[in-house]
C-alpha cells in the first residue's frame, strides 16, 4: 500500500471551514488505498501572534520558553484536524513532535532534526489510521521542546517522508506551486511545472519563503521528490526534482527584506583585521552574508557587510566592541535595505546576465549598494523601499511573465 506524506501550511488550516476541507482531501487520499501521514502547521498567523506577545513581555524572551510557546500552535491544528477526520468517519490519531520522538539538537528556535522514531507512527498506520503529526517541533536530547525555525513544518514533512520511505511527499499551500517570483508581488508571475533542487535551494535561501531552505536541503540529500500544490484546488502544482524541465538562463526573481547592513568606518588597513572582525561575529553565531572592503585611503578602509535584519540587535553591541578594539572610527547600520536576486542554473552559459540585471536596475534609478554572484545567482543589496519596483522590472527584463 503506497504511503503518502501530506503537509498543510498555516493558511490551509486557518479556520474551521478550511480544516474541514483539508480533512475531506485527506479522507479522499486514504479512501484511494493509501497510508497517509499528515503534517500540519499552526493555524493562520498564530505563530506571529505568539511571537508578538512574547516580545510585548520582554525584548529578549528566553529561547527555551519561545519554543514552549510556539509549539502549542501546531498542537491546535493537529487536534482540530483529527477531530474533523473522525467526524467524517476517517480513523485518525494526532501526535506532537515529542510523542513521535522527533529528536533534535538543543539549538532552540532553530533546532536540527537528528532522528525520528517511526515505530509509533507505523503501528497506527497498520491499524488503518491516518496519522497527524505536528510540524515544526521536536524534543531535544535534554528532553526540552524545540522548534525548527520559521517555516519548519516543511522540514518535518520531508524528514518524515525520508524516515518512513514514503512514496510521495506533497506540500499543500496557499499558492498554486512555485512561481517565477512571489505571485503576491508580481501578478504576471508564471507557475513552474518542475524546478531543480539546486534552483529551489537558491530561491529559498534568497527569500522565497514558500519552502523552508532546510527542507529542500534534506529532500536533495535523500532524493525525496516534492510536490508543491494548492490546498484550495486540484491544480497540478510544481515538482521539485533533481533536474528542471530545461535550464533557462533565469528561473526566478526573489527578494529578502530581512536584511541589515553594517559599516565599520575607517578601519586600520593591516593583515589580520578582517579575521579579527569576522571571527568575533561568528562567535556570536551570527551569519554574515555579503562583505565589501573599500579601497585603502591613508591606511584606512571601510568594511561593510550584511546580516539578517533580525540579528542586528544581537550583533551591534559586539561589533561596536570590536570596532573600539581595532581602533576604527565608528559603526553605522541600517535596516532599510533589502536583497533582490535572480536565480538560474542556465546563467553560466548565458553571458551578460549580470550586466543586464545592473542596467535594468539603473534604468529604474535604483542604486546598488552591494553585489554578490555565484554560478547560479546574482544578488544586489538595494534600498528596501525599492524592492517591489526592482522585482517587477527584473521579472519583466528577463521575460519571465506569462505571455
Ligand atoms: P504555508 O503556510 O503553506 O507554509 P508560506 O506562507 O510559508 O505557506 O509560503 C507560501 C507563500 O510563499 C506564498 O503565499 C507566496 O506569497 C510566497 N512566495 C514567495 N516566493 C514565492 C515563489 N517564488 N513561488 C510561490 N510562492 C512564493
Ligand atoms: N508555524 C510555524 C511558522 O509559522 C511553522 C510553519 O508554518 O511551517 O513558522
Ligand atoms: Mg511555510
Amino acid at each position: 500500500m503506497p504511503l503518502i506524506v501530506q503537509k498543510y501550511g498555516g493558511s490551509s488550516v486557518a479556520d474551521v471551514e478550511k480544516i474541514k476541507s483539508v480533512a475531506r482531501r485527506i479522507k479522499r487520499t486514504a479512501k484511494k488505498g493509501n497510508k497517509v501521514v499528515v503534517v500540519v502547521s499552526a493555524p493562520g498567523d498564530t505563530t506571529d501572534r505568539f511571537l508578538s506577545s512574547a516580545y510585548e513581555i520582554t525584548a529578549h524572551p528566553p529561547e527555551r520558553e519561545v519554543d514552549m510557546l510556539l509549539a502549542t500552535g501546531e498542537q491546535i491544528s493537529i487536534s482540530l484536524l483529527t477531530m474533523a477526520l473522525h467526524s467524517l468517519g476517517c480513523p485518525a490519531i494526532s501526535f506532537t513532535g515529542p510523542q513521535v520522538r522527533i529528536l533534535t539538537d538543543t539549538a532552540h528556535t532553530k533546532a536540527r532534526i537528528l532522528s525520528i522514531d517511526t515505530e509509533r507512527i507505523k503501528k497506527e498506520l497498520k491499524k488503518g489510521k491516518v496519522v497527524v503529526v505536528a510540524g515544526f517541533q521536536g524534543i531535544s536530547r535534554e528532553e526540552d521542546i524545540t522548534t525548527l525555525g520559521r517555516g519548519g513544518s516543511d522540514t518535518t514533512a520531508v524528514a518524515l517522508a525520508t524516515s518512513l520511505k514514503a512514496d510521495s511527499c506533497e506540500i499543500y499551500t496557499d499558492v498554486e506551486g512555485i512561481y517565477t517570483a512571489d505571485p503576491r508581488m508580481v501578478l504576471s508571475a508564471k507557475r513552474l511545472k518542475r524546478i531543480s533542487y539546486d534552483e529551489m535551494l537558491e530561491l529559498s535561501s534568497l527569500g522565497a519563503k514558500v519552502m523552508q531552505l532546510r527542507s529542500v536541503e534534506l529532500a536533495k540529500r535523500y532524493n525525496v521528490k516534492l510536490h508543491v500544490r494548492p490546498s484550495f484546488s486540484n491544480k497540478e502544482g510544481t515538482m521539485i526534482v533533481k533536474k528542471g524541465l530545461e535550464a533557462p538562463e533565469i528561473c526566478g526573481v526573489t527578494y529578502d527584506k530581512n536584511q541589515a547592513k553594517i559599516t565599520i568606518q575607517s578601519v586600520p588597513d593591516r593583515p589580520g583585521i578582517a579575521a579579527a572582525i569576522f571571527s568575533e561575529i561568528a562567535k556570536k553565531n551570527i551569519n554574515v552574508d555579503m562583505i565589501i572592503q573599500s579601497a585603502s585611503l591613508k591606511g584606512l578602509t571601510d568594511v561593510s557587510f550584511t546580516i539578517a535584519g533580525a540579528d542586528l540587535g544581537k550583533a551591534l553591541p559586539a561589533i561596536k566592541e570590536i570596532a573600539k578594539r581595532i581602533k576604527a572610527k565608528g559603526v553605522a547600520s541600517s535596516k532599510e535595505v533589502a536583497k533582490v536576486s535572480i536565480v538560474g542554473v542556465g546563467m553560466g552559459s548565458h553571458p551578460g546576465v549580470a550586466a543586464r540585471m545592473f542596467s535594468c536596475l539603473a534604468k529604474e534609478g535604483i542604486n546598488i549598494e552591494m553585489i554578490s554572484t555565484s554560478e547560479i545567482k546574482i544578488s544586489c543589496v538595494i534600498g528596501e523601499k525599492e524592492v517591489k519596483r526592482a522585482v517587477r522590472s527584473l521579472h519583466k527584463e528577463f521575460g519571465l511573465g506569462r505571455s
